[in-house]
């Protein structure tokens, strides 16, 4: 029995960690509402149909990575891998076609049953949006200029890079199809299992693999652009213009796809080398046929994702928690509690000291890096005062009950 352990490939987020966390969300939060994105929370669970008709039969996601169980009315049921499906699901669900565009803004836990190590973990979190109803190129160029701005909110700017591609529209596609059948099948009998089966299925998937030897064939393919139709040409030409027009860095990586089907033409990663292997914290891209693909009505939409736990590592100047006031009460401890309510009640962080001696109470104040102690001994509280010990100068006054809280808050 294990029981004491978490599941292999999750963990505690504990205090420091949470907090690294709750920063990274709502960074991105507050920046994704300047450019009016609001928050939307689907469920962590959907009906499995819902992921393994658009993510792709062929996916890792689906063949290999999904939780998928049948729960008591016998309904299949499966831990949501990604956030994109359950929000399409939600748009069609929720009638959401007539408020087009659509912009929202999604973060919680995923559920991937990978092989664990450092930076991929079977419950992870993303944080994503999805912008929906715009077809212009121009809806790309914001969409990214929204993921770069977070990262450079977040200190993170020299130390990502922004990979881009297209994928093209479905012609393209078609064509590209075709050339590199024709080119992988040449290499049929020295390709990975799963490739092998993407080659009949999914062949732009085999880009995709992160088998040692497919890379190397991979490495030789021809690339999606000499099979672009004018047109899809022109629009990734539109979004690369606009970063340039925006001063947003990127490199175009010919070989760059996306591990979910419903993409076509802008697909893009930001990648950073200071997380090892696991260097992708941000990736998305253009996905027009996704909502049709469902059932709902065609509707075009560009997202990302970004993973939270990747990006937490990646903070460096951590903003410093609010500095509490210590109570210490040295008689009745009531009496202490009482005034922490009343600081607490006009908005100050109060940490109460419950037992040990003075010394012990004021190594625990320092401890929590409190600003002041506020020490209430039996005589002054009788006379109805407090010390009050500045904890960075070892200034002690002593200030009437009745004006702490003013003078705590600074007005006093
Ligand atoms: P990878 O190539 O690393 O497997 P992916 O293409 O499967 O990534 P997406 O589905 O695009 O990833 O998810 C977007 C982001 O979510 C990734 O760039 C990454 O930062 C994060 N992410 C994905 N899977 C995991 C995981 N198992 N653990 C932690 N973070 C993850
Ligand atoms: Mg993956």
């Amino acid at each position: 029995m294990t029981a004491l352990q978490p599941v292999r490939g999750t963990h505690d987020l504990l205090p420091d960690e949470a907090r690294r966390h709750r920063l990274v969300e709502e960074t991105a939060l507050a920046v994704a509402r300047r450019y009016g994105y609001a928050e939307i929370a689907t469920p962590i669970f959907e009906f499995t149909e819902v992921f393994a008709r658009t993510l792709g039969e062929t996916s890792d996601v689906v063949t290999k990575e999904m939780y998928t169980f049948t729960d008591r009315s016998g309904d299949s049921i499966t831990l949501r891998p990604e956030g994109t499906a359950g929000v399409a699901r939600a748009f069609i669900s929720g009638g959401l076609a007539q408020s087009l565009p659509l912009k929202v803004f999604y973060r919680g836990p995923m559920f991937r049953h990978e092989r664990p190590q450092k930076g991929r973990l079977r419950q992870f979190h993303q944080i994503g949006v999805e912008f929906l109803g715009v077809e212009s190129p121009l809806a790309d160029v914001e969409a990214l200029a929204l993921a770069w701005r977070i990262l450079d909110t977040l200190g993170m700017a020299d130390k990502i890079t922004l990979e881009i591609n297209t994928l093209g529209d479905g012609e393209s596609r078609a064509a590209y199809r075709d050339t590199l059948v024709a080119y992988l099948s040449d290499f049929r009998g020295e390709l990975s299992e799963d490739s092998r089966a993407r080659l009949e299925r999914n062949p732009l998937r085999v880009l995709d693999s992160k088998d040692e030897g497919d890379k190397r064939i991979v490495a030789g393919a021809p690339e999606m652009s000499g099979s672009l139709t004018p047109a899809a040409r022109q629009f990734f030409q539109q979004v690369t213009d606009g970063l340039s027009a925006l001063g947003i860095p990127f490199t175009v990586n010919p070989r760059l796809v996306r591990g979910l089907d419903y993409y076509c033409h802008t697909a893009f990663e930001f990648t950073t080398t200071a997380l090892g292997s696991q260097g992708t914290v941000l990736a998305g891209g253009r996905y027009d046929g996704l909502i049709a693909q469902m059932g709902g009505p065609p509707t075009p939409g560009i997202g990302w994702a970004a993973g939270v736990e990747r990006l937490a590592m990646l903070v460096e100047d951590m903003p410093p928690a609010e500095r509490p006031v210590a109570v210490i009460p040295m008689g009745d401890a009531v009496a202490g509690l009482s005034v922490a309510e009343t600081l607490r009640g006009v908005g100050l962080a109060v940490e109460m000291g419950f037992s040990g001696n003075m010394k012990k109470r004021m190594a625990r104040a320092n401890k929590v890096n409190a600003c002041y102690a506020v020490i209430l001994g039996e005589d002054e509280m009788t006379r109805g005062f407090v010390s009050l010990r500045d904890l960075d100068t070892g200034t002690q006054v002593e200030v009437p009950l009745a004006s702490l809280a003013e003078r705590l808050l600074g007005r006093g």
